[in-house]
């Protein structure tokens, strides 16, 4: 192609003050701003000059680029002014996803968030005096409230909460406030490595505290924390195994015979429950589950625990128990820098009022694990009646199992009604590609030949979505 061809096509390009008056654009000016536009155009009309410059173009080509201009600039903006972060359609009935953003909030949380964003708020501040209040205050209250019967039962005094980002923030505040220049005796078969990144011997080395770990992965005795206690014990820790069970020659000590020796021995026993329940998992078929209430009555000095896990609400971390220990690692200088916002207090306040009052329901992550396998069954019934209207599409409904996820219970399982879809001519590989590629994304998983979706994590809401994106994608064209 010679010089003289492509500075007549370079002609061909309209600029870019005369594109961006294109009456095409108005609707686009008016949607998005015009700086959004002019950038996207810019970004456009550059990439078509580059493509004339690197001779891939001929007249043909860049009238069909010239023909295609404004769906390309509203392309362009879609991607660079459209969100990063999106809302999907959480299909694999993992109900605490880590990955899809665990925890759901409440309606009343998602209003008291909207509250407090929008205004100024009483967050530090004590409107019965008018001086400066603690931002504690706001959820500690509640957490009194819901643990009142455990406080007086384990005898302890009172019971205090701090909240932090998360829960490693949590069990590092803690382990950070007690274990300086001291040693904290953990459990070799619960050093465990939580989301590859939070390891408990890695949190003490900060703490220039040293982790003496006593028994072997699968058996630990009583016996073994008891002959590593010495002068410089500062504590005993106590970790839940989130991610992993440890089956079939097994000895750990119970919660009774730690918190004896601990008290016995005058030395805090500090728990990381990681998920935390604050309501009976048994009402939802879950046993072997210790809840925070039932470590506090156990007599457990310190509790941690995730806000978006179990308990249904924001990322957060929860420090409860014996008040003094608590003030504690409320004055570690360390608090300031792992505090959380108003927004966080504003949804966690609302959650832990659904507590108080009993309204379990209300927190989206506890209504779905008290889906009755029926009532799924129904309404995977209806969606697969709704696409078997296309002749495209092959779905049957199949027995599975929803898991409760964010390292909860590691075995607990609940049974569910899957939606098996196969579309014809779509390997199911693909099919999954397509269904995260829809709006809002839908997320499944593939078993043998089919995409297997869940409607135990999906809300019921979005069912109808699901019927369109699925019928959309079983149309040949
Ligand atoms: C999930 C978990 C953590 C980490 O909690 P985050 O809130 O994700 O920081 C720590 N310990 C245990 C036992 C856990 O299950």
């Amino acid at each position: 192609m010679s010089l003289g061809s492509k500075s007549d096509l370079y002609r061909k390009l309209p600029s870019l003050d005369e594109f961006v008056r294109a009456p095409e654009l108005a609707f686009l000016i008016a949607r998005d701003g015009r700086p959004a536009v002019i950038h996207a155009a810019r970004v456009v009309l550059e990439r078509v000059r580059h493509e004339i410059s690197a001779g891939h173009l001929d007249a043909l080509a860049v009238d069909l680029a010239l023909a295609g201009l404004v769906t390309a600039v509203e392309r362009e903006i879609r991607i660079s002014v459209g969100y990063s972060l999106r809302p999907v359609i959480n299909g694999t009935g993992v109900i605490l996803h880590t990955n899809l953003g665990r925890a759901p909030l409440s309606r009343a949380a998602i209003e008291q968030i909207a509250r407090a964003a929008a205004g100024y708020s009483n967050l530090e501040f004590d409107l019965d005096t008018g001086e400066r209040g603690e931002r504690d205050a706001h959820v500690d209250r509640l957490f009194r409230h819901l643990f009142q019967g455990e406080i007086t039962a384990a005898g302890t005094g009172s019971v205090a909460t701090i909240v932090v980002n998360n829960n490693a923030a949590a069990v590092w505040l803690a382990l950070n406030t007690v274990a300086a220049g001291g040693e904290v005796i953990v459990s070799r078969g619960e050093l465990v490595e939580i989301g590859g990144s939070f390891r408990i011997p890695d949190v003490m080395r900060q703490s220039n505290g040293v982790l003496r770990e006593v028994g072997t992965t699968n058996r630990t005795r009583i016996s073994d924390y008891e002959k590593a206690i010495n002068e410089k014990t500062r504590a005993l820790l106590r970790v839940h195994r989130s991610n992993f069970q440890i089956t079939g020659f097994t000895e750990q000590p119970s919660l009774h015979e730690l918190v004896s020796l601990a008290r016995a021995r005058r030395i805090p026993l500090i728990e990381d429950l990681g998920s935390g329940a604050i309501f009976d998992l048994r009402s939802v078929g879950i046993t072997g589950e210790t809840g925070v209430a039932e470590s506090l009555r156990a007599g457990v000095d310190v509790v941690t625990y995730s806000g978006d896990k179990l308990l249904g609400g924001p990322q957060s971390g929860m420090l409860t128990g014996r008040s003094d220990l608590i003030r504690d690692m409320r004055s570690n200088s360390l608090f300031r820098a792992l505090r959380v916002d108003k927004l966080t207090y504003a949804a966690l306040e609302a959650t832990l009022l659904a507590y108080v009052k009993g309204e379990y329901d209300a927190i989206p992550a506890l209504r779905m694990m008290g889906l009755t396998k029926a009532s799924i069954c129904a309404r995977a019934e209806a969606v697969a009646g709704a696409l078997r209207t296309s002749d495209q599409i092959q779905i049957a409904l199949i027995d599975g199992e929803s898991v409760i996820g964010g390292g909860a219970a590691p075995s607990a399982t609940l049974p569910t009604s899957l939606l098996a879809i196969a579309i014809k001519n779509l390997r199911p590989g693909e099919l999954l590609s397509r269904l995260r590629g829809a709006d809002p994304p839908v997320i499944a998983r593939v078993q043998e030949d089919r995409v297997l979706l869940d409607l135990r994590t999906v809300f019921p809401e979005q069912d109808a979505t699901i019927v369109a994106i699925l019928r959309a994608e079983a149309t040949p064209g």
